[in-house]
């Protein structure tokens, strides 16, 4: 056979949907509702097409360079990826042998398990507070999303922090969602005693940048020149290096929105709430509820056929809930005044 067998076997990610009709109320990838800074459209607007006759900054220095400024690191310590989904697939590529395995929370980001099943090593789930005790000798790399999706919980930056002390792989924090949360672990990444705790952010949530793809991370030198060797050499392209760097020069335009978002996300919940649902206390732009009558696969296809997309996950940890992306306020009122109609 001309496919591998761990491929024929393999159960590919399912992205969520990007419906085509523009009429749609999307909540159900967490993209922010709102534009990127202003600074993105004006690089966009002026990008010299023949910049694009030769090949990108294969370092990315100027963005590196930015990046490392904005997380109170050194350049050496950071890493760029074309989104960050490519620097998780690098890692379980850097970091881990043949014979071991990867770790994560449980629920969690289900891609992890699929990159496991693409590197060909086992997929260790450890529940939503795992010591470092309870996990196994041959897994050689935890993914620990903070805050956690789809739940939306926040571990405290002190309880990741004995976890990697105790842990003997590499430790990625996987902070997608972390500017929604009210702390972070960067500092665990920029500490001159860290050897194994690698943090790793994102522009397609806060910076509302997911079509830009890319995604960046800080760790111990000797962690961040193995992601370097084994990355394809382009791996960022041009306009995206050019875009992010606007982005993270106009941060504070990112912060005006993240608390747009914080502040729709508290009145959501306390609606949801007020109408019998179970919301976990989310620290992200998404909150993972239980419906107070219907059943949650029911009101996803429902939803569904109102135009409205939130994210339902199938699995015995997470199919009595569904995950809502906090949009804008008109967004999330349509939503509410739908569900009041399916409730009828
Ligand atoms: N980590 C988590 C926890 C996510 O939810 C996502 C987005 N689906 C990513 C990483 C990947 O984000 P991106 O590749 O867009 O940077």
């Amino acid at each position: 056979m001309p496919v591998k067998k761990s491929v024929q076997k393999l159960e590919p990610y399912t992205p969520g949907e990007q419906p085509k009709a523009k009429d749609v109320v999307k909540l159900n990838t967490n993209e922010n509702p709102y534009p990127p800074s202003p600074a993105c459209a004006k690089v966009l607007e002026n990008f010299d097409p023949d910049r694009l006759r030769r090949y990108p900054d294969p370092e990315f220095g100027e963005l590196r360079e930015a990046l490392a400024k904005m997380c109170g690191a050194k350049a050496e310590n950071v890493f760029v990826g074309n989104g960050s989904d490519e620097i998780l697939s690098l890692a379980a590529r850097a970091f881990v042998e043949d014979d071991e395995s990867i770790g994560s929370l449980d629920p969690s980001y289900s891609l992890y398990k699929t990159l496991a099943a693409i590197r060909d090593v086992e997929w260790k789930g450890f529940g939503l507070k795992p010591s470092a005790a309870q996990v196994p000798g041959d897994v050689a790399l935890f993914l620990w999303t903070n805050p956690n999706a789809p739940t939306g919980e926040f571990a405290e930056p002190k309880t990741v922090a004995a976890f990697a002390r105790r842990f003997k792989g590499v430790v990625i924090v996987d902070e997608a969602y972390a500017d929604f949360a009210r702390g972070d672990c960067m500092s665990l990444a920029t500490s001159p005693r860290n050897r194994n705790v690698i943090v790793m952010r994102t522009f397609s949530k806060s910076f509302s940048l997911a079509g830009l793809r890319v995604g960046w991370c800080v760790g111990p030198e000797n962690l961040i020149e193995a992601l370097y060797k084994v990355k394809d050499s382009y791996n960022v392209d041009a306009v995206a290096q050019a875009v992010a760097l606007a982005a993270v020069k106009d941060a504070k335009w990112m912060r005006a929105n993240v608390r747009k978002v914080v502040a729709t996300r508290k009145r959501f919940v306390a609606e949801l709430e007020r109408r019998g649902w179970d919301v976990i206390p989310s620290e992200a732009n998404f909150v993972f509820a239980r419906p107070a009558h219907a059943r949650a696969a029911e009101i996803f296809e429902r939803l569904r056929g109102r135009h409205i997309y939130v994210r339902y996950f199938t699995g015995p940890k997470t199919a009595d809930r569904l995950r809502v992306t906090i949009g804008t306020d008109a967004q999330m009122k349509r939503l509410l005044d739908a569900l009041a109609e399916l409730d009828k």
